[in-house]
């Protein structure tokens, strides 16, 4: 299957059987045991295409590669994901949460926002202050068209 550069042939998607062994080995469904990566190779392999790319579960992944370390066939499940965040981004499928880090990123340069509180802890283990570091990040964001 491939969409403009995003080729999960390459990345192993069709030979995928649906073991099951990348989710039982995923740190993500320990927590939450309806988030099954093979579950969306499966979507991506039946043309569901839509269906991952505007749903929340690419968003839960953590990127750890665990499953794609794990996989009998050698599926590169974690970048599918990737691909599959890529394209969301692309057709403006981003979840309330990652639109607010947006924000808080574009505003303050860091996902959180760093409180006296923050500085103060940060002080006393004799660490640096931290400050705004928006416009670095609104360069960035310019250069790379992620405000857009
Ligand atoms: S471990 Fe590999 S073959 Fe098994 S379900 Fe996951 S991606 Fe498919
Ligand atoms: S990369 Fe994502 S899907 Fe794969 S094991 Fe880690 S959290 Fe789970």
């Amino acid at each position: 299957m491939q969409n403009g550069f995003f080729d999960f042939e390459k990345e192993g998607l069709k030979y995928c059987y649906y073991c099951g062994k990348c989710s039982s080995g995923c740190e993500v469904n320990r927590l939450e045991s309806s988030f099954q990566p093979h579950r969306i190779l499966y979507l991506l392999n039946i043309g569901m295409t839509d269906s991952v790319i505007g749903g929340d579960d690419i968003w839960k992944c953590t990127t750890c590669f665990t499953c794609s370390e794990r996989c009998p066939q050698g599926v590169k499940v974690t970048e599918i994901i990737w691909f599959a965040r890529t394209m969301a981004v692309k057709s403006g499928h981003l979840p309330e949460l990652i639109m607010h880090q947006k924000e808080t990123l574009l505003r303050t340069g860091r996902l959180h926002h760093i409180s006296h509180i923050d500085n103060n802890k940060r002080g006393k283990v004799k660490l640096p202050q931290l400050t705004d570091a928006s416009s670095l990040i609104s360069e960035i964001f310019k250069m790379t068209k992620g405000d857009e």
